[in-house]
């Protein structure tokens, strides 16, 4: 536990303007231009950072790809890439608070949730990439003795990360520590309105002694900055993870440029089904507050729709709305918090946009959906249930990625299959049930790429993330995240007639 002091110390210090790392300098952008950090604890300006434009993010791009050339780190032996991936995951655990705290001021998440999901995270995925490559071995095809197939990983070469601005640290550990371990030069893109815990990140990766060049850094807008990263003839893989419609804009701009590569975690609508035959209705309906309303929200999995069978649909509605209006909103840096700000007055803007189409369209308003605590100059969203939510409603389709949820009543196991697939989505879901048999069913039924048994949430590096339908593809996490930082080559060596 972090004492109250440190916090008030570290909430309290002033927060140097951000610079573009690149080449292993910390530069301004060539025109001098930058933008505000504002935190939505109190909508106060936190700093600056740059605003890179095209010219920068080529610098970046071309510095990235002289270092992965050079062999400084593609040819390290990789216990080599291991000390120094291992040695940024001690550096993050020994900064713990510091990031944690940096982040929080940034974007609002709770901070003991941003100190298990962010440097927690973080410190985790260096550790684990880091330990795993000198592990890996090629493949020996299995030929006639006449020829030998060797089967190898190579690294891609430059690599584009752009992430979003929900646990900016974990996402972008998920994507940059794999993609250097396999010996990849990375160009990062944090979002606009995150970027401050992923500069520091990028401060002690140098430190750890990450090669010049090998970690780049460009802050700005998505329509600058990304666009002139996802246009890039010279970026080999695009690593993204963010909302549905700039994933489709990256797709584009691999199209009008070199076809390079592109991952996409996008969004999702989470299907939280509750059977009345779970087996504990009390833990059931505290995961599913949880579920929706943790970090306001803002979380790729949460789980927005719940589906609950008849028998118990009002009980169990009057279970998560009586825990909803328990939840404590605020100041995220305070202990007594249970959810923390909306990252944005935009973000905001749009929550509220969705109370408004839920009554619009007829779904029964129980609690919430109202800003709260104005006076504070902050971004604070009351948690929000609806009920009696009709799978065709805007609240049942669309991703609202705030903490709204649509609650709809089922009858049966097969209209609960309906109703969890009835999206274009496919990220994550929930069941609830004692019937074992009935939970691998639904697990083999439904179209999401992770699916929680008598749970919600909860994970480690160890098990792969990653959407179907249009949540996306490839998958961050696990060793399968790899993949997509690495190409695979043949060789087919002659032995002889
Ligand atoms: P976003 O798509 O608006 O932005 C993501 C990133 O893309 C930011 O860095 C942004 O600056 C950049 N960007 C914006 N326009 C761009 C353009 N034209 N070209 C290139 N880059 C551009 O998403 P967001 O609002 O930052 O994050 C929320 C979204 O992320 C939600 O949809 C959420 O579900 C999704 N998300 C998914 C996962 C997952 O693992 N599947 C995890 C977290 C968040």
């Amino acid at each position: 536990m972090t004492d109250a002091a440190t916090i008030k110390e570290l909430k309290e210090s002033p927060i140097a303007p951000g610079q573009l790392l690149i080449d292993g300098k910390w530069l301004d952008s060539l025109n001098g231009s930058t933008r505000e950090v504002v935190s939505p604890i109190d909508g106060q300006v936190l700093t600056r950072i740059a605003d890179a434009d095209a010219t920068d993010v080529d610098l970046a791009v071309k510095a990235a790809r002289r270092a992965f050339e050079s062999g400084s780190w593609s040819d390290m032996a990789p216990a080599g890439r291991k000390a120094v991936l291992t040695r940024l995951a001690d550096l993050i655990d020994a900064h713990r608070e510091e990031l944690a705290v940096l982040g929080v001021r940034d974007n609002g998440t709770e901070l003991e949730m941003a100190l298990k999901a962010e440097p927690g995270s973080a410190a985790g995925s260096f550790r684990y990439y880091g330990e795993s490559v000198d592990k890996i071995y090629g493949q020996i095809a299995p030929t006639s003795t006449k020829a030998l197939g060797l089967i190898s990983r190579e690294p891609v070469g430059v690599v584009g990360v752009i992430v979003p601005w929900n646990f900016p640290l974990m996402i972008g550990a998920w994507k940059i520590a794999p993609a250097l371990a396999a010996g990849n030069a990375v160009v990062l893109k944090p979002s606009e309105s995150a970027s401050l815990s992923l500069l520091e990140l990028a401060r002690l990766a140098m430190e750890a002694g990450v090669p010049d060049g090998i970690f780049n850094v460009v802050t700005g807008s998505g329509a600058t900055t990304g666009e002139a990263l996802g246009l890039h003839p010279d970026v080999d893989v695009l690593a993204f993870t963010g909302s549905g419609g700039i994933g489709r804009r990256l797709l584009n701009y691999s199209a009008q440029s070199n076809i390079k590569r592109v991952y996409l975690e996008l969004g999702g609508k989470s299907p939280h089904i509750i059977f009345a035959d779970a087996p504990d209705i009390e833990a059931a309906a505290a995961c599913a507050v949880s579920g929706i309303f943790r970090n306001s929200g803002q979380v790729c999995i949460a789980g927005s729709r719940l589906l609950v069978q008849r028998e118990i649909y009002d009980e169990f509605l009057d279970r998560v709305v009586a825990g909803a209006e328990k939840l404590v909103v605020g100041d995220p840096l305070d202990p007594a918090t249970d959810v923390g700000a909306v990252h944005s007055l935009e973000q905001l803007e749009i929550d509220l946009s969705y109370v408004d189409a839920g009554m619009t369209e007829g779904a029964l308003l129980r609690t919430g959906g109202k800003r709260i605590h104005e006076s504070s100059g902050g971004y604070y969203m009351s948690p929000t249930v609806f009920s009696d939510v009709t799978p065709d409603m805007r609240i049942a389709q669309e991703e609202v990625f705030g903490p709204v949820l649509a609650v709809t009543p089922f009858e049966d196991e097969q209209q609960a299959v309906e109703l969890a697939n009835s999206t274009a989505l496919g990220l994550a879901a929930g069941v609830w049930t004692r019937d074992l048999s009935r939970a691998h069913r639904m697990i083999r039924k439904i179209k999401s790429g992770l699916i929680h048994v008598n749970c919600y949430g909860g994970s480690d590096i160890t098990v792969p993330l990653g959407g179907m339908k249009q949540s996306g593809n490839g998958h961050d996490k696990s060793l399968l995240a790899l993949d997509k930082f690495t190409d695979v080559k043949t060789a087919w060596i002659n032995l002889g007639a």
